[in-house]
C-alpha cells in the first residue's frame, strides 16, 4: 500500500467511525411498508423507499457535518480552505445540508456544479459530503429490511431499496457472480455479468472490460450502447482474508474513473431534460 493509500484509508476509517457513532443515535424509522407489500413491489421491479420524499433533519445533519469537517481538516485530500468555506456557508444558512443530500442522491450534476461555483468549492467535495451525510439514514432503512426480503429475483441495475444506480460492483469470490452495490444504502444484489446495468443491453459486441496493467483485481466494464461504465473488484484476485469495503474501493479508484472518462464513458447519466 502506498503512503497516499494509507492516508486515504485512515481518512476513510475516521469518516466511517463518525457515521457509525451518528447512526447509533438515530431513531429507527418505520418503513411504512409491510413485508408483504415490499415483496410485491420488488416483484414488479419497483424499489422500496422513496427517499426524495423523506425529510432529513437539519439539526442532526449539522452535528455529523461538523464531525466530518474536523476529520477532513487533518488530511490533505481536500483543501482546508474549501472545508472552511463550506462551514461558513452552512453557518450563514447559504447551504442546507438536507438539500445537499437530496441533490447528491438525485444525481443532478448541473445543480452541484452551479452550487460549487457559487460557493467556491469543488463538486467532488460536495458529492463526498452529500453521500456520507446521507449514508447513516439510508443504511438505517436498509438495515431494517436486511435478510427479510428476498432479492434474488431483483433483476434491475438500480438499487432495490432506494432506486439509486449501482455505483460499484464485485465479482464474488465463490462463483465469479457479479454483485452490484449501492453507495447510498450499501445494499447489494446480483446482476448478470454480460448485461449493462444502465441500459440493460445484452449485446456482447457492445460490452467489454478494461483493466490497468499489473492490477488484475480491478476491472472497468464498459458499454458502447449507453457509454456508461462500472468499476468492479474481482474478489478472486485478492487474498482470501481480505474482504473489500466497496465504499473505500470506490473512492480509492478515482484513477479508473479518469481512465474511463478519457475514453468517452460517463459516470453519470445525461440529464433527462435536454436543454436548447
Ligand atoms: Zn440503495
Ligand atoms: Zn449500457
Amino acid at each position: 500500500m502506498t503512503e497516499n493509500e494509507k492516508e486515504f484509508l485512515q481518512l476513510h476509517s475516521k469518516i466511517t467511525k463518525a457515521k457509525s457513532l451518528f447512526r447509533k443515535k438515530l431513531k429507527q424509522p418505520l418503513m411504512g411498508i409491510s413485508l408483504e407489500d415490499a415483496e410485491k413491489r420488488l416483484k414488479r421491479g419497483a424499489h422500496l423507499v422513496e427517499f426524495r420524499k423523506i425529510g432529513f433533519p437539519e439539526e442532526e445533519l449539522l452535528g455529523l457535518f461538523e464531525d466530518f469537517c474536523s476529520v477532513l481538516k487533518g488530511f490533505e485530500f481536500h483543501e482546508v480552505a474549501e472545508v472552511e468555506t463550506l462551514k461558513a456557508a452552512v453557518e450563514a444558512g447559504e447551504l442546507n445540508l438536507g438539500s445537499l443530500v437530496k441533490e447528491v442522491f438525485s444525481g443532478d450534476p448541473d445543480f452541484l456544479s452551479s452550487l460549487g461555483e457559487h460557493l467556491g468549492v469543488s463538486v467532488d467535495l460536495l458529492t463526498y459530503l452529500g453521500t456520507n451525510l446521507g449514508n447513516p439514514f439510508f443504511e438505517m432503512y436498509a438495515g431494517e429490511l436486511e435478510g427479510k426480503v428476498d432479492l434474488t429475483d431483483w433483476l434491475q441495475g438500480h438499487c432495490p431499496l432506494c432506486g439509486s444506480e449501482a455505483a460499484f460492483a464485485r465479482l464474488r469470490r465463490d462463483d465469479g457472480k457479479r454483485i452490484l452495490w449501492c453507495q447510498f444504502c450499501g445494499t447489494e444484489w446480483g446482476y448478470p455479468r454480460i448485461k449493462c446495468p444502465f441500459c440493460a443491453t445484452e449485446n456482447q459486441k457492445s460490452l467489454k472490460y478494461i483493466f490497468t496493467e499489473g492490477e488484475s483485481r480491478y476491472r472497468v466494464y464498459l458499454c458502447d450502447e449507453c457509454k456508461r461504465y462500472m468499476k468492479t473488484i474481482d474478489e478472486r484476485e485478492i487474498p482470501e482474508a481480505e474482504k473489500p469495503d466497496l465504499s473505500f474501493e470506490n473512492q480509492k479508484t478515482l484513477y479508473l474513473d479518469i481512465l474511463a472518462e478519457k475514453d468517452g464513458y460517463r459516470r453519470q447519466k445525461l440529464q433527462e431534460t435536454a436543454r436548447v
